[in-house]
This record gives C-alpha cells, structure tokens and sequence, in this order.
C-alpha cells in the first residue's frame, strides 16, 4: 500500500463507494464523470466494475439461478446414483 498516494486510495475508496450507482445510471453527472474518469486510469477500479457488470448481467439474465438449479440436481443425482452417468462426474 505504501506505493499508493493518500489521493489516490481516497479516489478508491470514493470509486466503489459509488460504482453501484453509476453502474445503475443513477449517479449524478459529476460522480459518474469521475468514475468514468478514474476506472480508466486505475486498473484495480476497472475490474470490480467489471466485476459488478458481470454479476448484474446475469441476476438480469438469470443465468445464476439456472446454475445454481443445475449444480444442485447434479448434486442429487450423484447422491442417490441410481442413473450410471451420475457415476462419470461425482464430486
Ligand atoms: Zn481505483
């Protein structure tokens, strides 16, 4: 941490504080500017918005819960085992 200046954590720091709204389209014009702005220049801030970007598109998608319904009946069916491919992937 010592290689990051105090202006630049509290530009961080302000970033994620406002990176839900911005990526909401609900930040005011000069907090979206800024972020804008800062999660050009900083690597770290780029990728939590990609991150968050990531995860909204598929809760809007729902991919997340369709994996989650997958996961679990593969879970299942590796437990009671009575179907022979259940047998190539148990976990
Ligand atoms: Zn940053």
């Amino acid at each position: 941490m010592s290689s990051m200046s105090l202006t630049e954590m509290a530009r961080c720091l302000r970033t994620s504080r406002a990176l839900q709204r911005y990526l909401d389209g609900e930040a005011d014009d000069l907090t979206a500017a800024r972020v804008a702005a800062h999660l050009e220049e900083c690597r770290r801030c780029g990728l939590q918005a990609q991150t968050y970007r990531a995860i909204k598109q598929a809760l809007r998608g729902g991919n997340v819960d369709e994996l989650a319904l997958h996961r679990l009946r593969a879970f299942s069916g590796s437990l009671t085992a009575s179907d022979p491919n259940a047998d190539d992937d148990r976990w």
